[in-house]
C-alpha cells in the first residue's frame, strides 16, 4: 500500500489536508497529472462533500482521489485496463473504492449510463465530439475543467472559450535542475486549463 508507506516516511502524520498531493502516493506509469497541476485542477473544480465527479481519462485515478478525500463521490472513466486497474489500487490505497467507481471504457460511450455529474475533469481524449455529449449531459451550474497539452486539444479548448466563456488559463512550470556545478530551469510541457460553468 503506497499510501501506508510514503504516511510513515513522513512520519506517520497522516494526509495532508490540501489538494496537490506528492506524486509518489499514487501508483502510475507516468501518466499522471503533476502535483501542482493537480492542485490548480481541484482548484478549479472546487469539491464540496456529498458532490459527484465525472473523471474523464482518469488514469492513475489522482483526480477522482483527491475529490473523493473532500468528501464527494467520482466516476473515474479510462480507456485502458490496465490504468482502470491501477485506479482500483489508488482507490483502495486510500480507503476510497466505496466513493470511486472505476469505468474501463471508451469516453463519451461510456457516460452514457451515469448520473449526471457536479463537476467534470477531462484530462484526456478532449475532442468536439465528446464535448458535444458532455456538454448535452450536464446540468446548468455543473463545472467543467479540462486541460490539454496538445495543440489540437489547445486549439478546441480556445474555441470553447471564445463560444462559452470561463477561464482559460495557461500554466508553464520549471523546476530547478542540476546543470553542471549549478542549477537551472527546466521547463515542463505547458498545460492549458479552461474552466466553466454550464
Ligand atoms: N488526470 C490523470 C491523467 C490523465 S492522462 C491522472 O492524474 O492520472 C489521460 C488519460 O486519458 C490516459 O490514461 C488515456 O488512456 C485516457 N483517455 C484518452 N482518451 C480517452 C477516452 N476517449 N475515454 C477514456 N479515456 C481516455
Amino acid at each position: 500500500n503506497l499510501v501506508a508507506v510514503a504516511i510513515e516516511a513522513m512520519g506517520g502524520q497522516g494526509i495532508p489536508r490540501s489538494s496537490g498531493l506528492a506524486d509518489e502516493l499514487f501508483a502510475h506509469d507516468g501518466q499522471i497529472t503533476k502535483r501542482p497541476l493537480r492542485a490548480l485542477a481541484l482548484s478549479a473544480l472546487a469539491p464540496r462533500p456529498g458532490e459527484r465527479l465525472w473523471d474523464i481519462g482518469a488514469g492513475s485515478g489522482s483526480i477522482s482521489v483527491e475529490w473523493a478525500l473532500c468528501g464527494g463521490t467520482a466516476t473515474a472513466v479510462e480507456a485502458r485496463e490496465d490504468r482502470a486497474a491501477t485506479i482500483r489500487t489508488n482507490a483502495a490505497s486510500f480507503g476510497l473504492a466505496h466513493r470511486i467507481a472505476v469505468i474501463a471504457g471508451q469516453a463519451p460511450d461510456a457516460l452514457a449510463a451515469l448520473d449526471a455529474p457536479d463537476a467534470i475533469f477531462v484530462g484526456g481524449g478532449l475532442d468536439r465530439a465528446m464535448f458535444d455529449v458532455v456538454w448535452s449531459r450536464i446540468v446548468p451550474g455543473a463545472r467543467l475543467v479540462a486541460h490539454a497539452v496538445t495543440l489540437e486539444t489547445e486549439a478546441l479548448l480556445g474555441e470553447l472559450h471564445q463560444h462559452h466563456g470561463g477561464e482559460l488559463m495557461r500554466v508553464e512550470i520549471a523546476h530547478a535542475a542540476p546543470l553542471g556545478r549549478y542549477r537551472s530551469w527546466e521547463t515542463a510541457r505547458p498545460v492549458v486549463q479552461w474552466s466553466t460553468v454550464r
